[in-house]
């Protein structure tokens, strides 16, 4: 089996930042040396994940873009594919990992999706570590300085073909407290199966609608061809709704697929046993 995971950093104007390549290098890296060292795709997106939530040059975790009311509020998933099982929490204040939540919750297994004050209970009850929510605000954020798109996905395949795929972050700038976006919702911005794991990027309004990821992979049982489904699928998100979107994907085979709307760049990286490549 072909191992390989795919990382995104979120879509946006083109933004071309030396700090964020390195973090994309990192966590590319964190994923790859579990796939490396014979681990599962889970447990590689969520690490992959984790670095880009810890780095505040990205939109999740800490150095999440704000609310209007100036709080940083997240949403994050996983999903793994061999299982169908899914882990999703939303609208959290005070967490700095919650892709680390999601994944709690994925394996208790009898909720997939948690938000707000619920999910916070949920995360007490387990002595989940949470933080003082005013240290999630990065003093860029707070000037706008960053008020750049940056979400964080991952998307793997172990060396058993098993795949996963793991999405988070802090939404888009001003949005209305309690807003949910697609990131947390499964089929719209992550999604995986037996065959496709799929993390998406972008209007989380218009994701939604088109419930992307889940879109993507109902297309790759008709055409098994990676960059080909990537591509479609945000041809047909330009052509059906507005705003722009980002997409990765990798099927059981390791082979990998991308795009992202025209006149944007979505930072990625791959590492496959070939090597690794950070892009755009
Ligand atoms: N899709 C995310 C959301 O709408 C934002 C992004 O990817 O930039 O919450």
């Amino acid at each position: 089996m072909s191992i390989a995971v795919l990382v995104h950093g979120g879509v946006g104007p083109h933004d071309f930042q030396t700090a964020r390549e390195q973090g994309m290098e990192k966590a590319v890296q964190a994923g790859y040396a579990i796939l490396e060292a014979g681990g599962e795709s889970l447990d590689a997106v969520q690490a992959a994940v984790r670095v880009l939530e810890d780095d505040p040059t990205f939109n999740a975790g800490t150095g999440s873009v704000l609310n209007e009311l100036g709080e940083v509020e997240t949403d994050a998933a996983l999903m793994d594919g061999a299982t169908r099982r899914a882990g999703a929490v939303g609208a959290l204040h005070g967490v700095g990992n919650p892709v680390d939540l999601a994944r709690l919750l994925l394996e208790e297994g009898r909720h997939v999706l948690l938000v707000g004050d619920g999910a916070l209970r949920y995360a007490r009850q387990r002595h989940f570590p949470l933080v003082e929510p005013h240290k999630l605000v990065t003093a860029a954020q707070k000037k706008h300085w960053a008020d750049h798109r940056g979400t964080v996905g991952a998307v793997a395949v172990d060396h058993r073909g098993h795949l996963a795929s793991a999405t988070s972050t802090g939404g888009i700038a001003g949005k209305h407290p309690g807003r949910l976006g697609d990131t947390p919702l499964i089929g719209s911005g992550t999604f995986a199966d037996s065959r496709l794991a799929v993390s998406c990027t972008g209007d989380g309004e218009s994701i939604i609608r088109m419930v992307l990821a889940h879109e993507a992979a109902c297309r790759y049982r008709e055409v098994p061809d990676p960059s080909r489904v990537a591509r479609e699928a945000i041809e047909r998100f330009g052509l059906e709704v507005t705003g722009i979107a980002g997409i990765i994907l990798v099927d059981s085979g390791g082979r990998a697929g991308w795009a992202s709307s025209p006149g944007t760049s979505m930072l990625h990286g791959l590492a496959t046993p070939e090597g690794l490549t950070v892009g755009y």
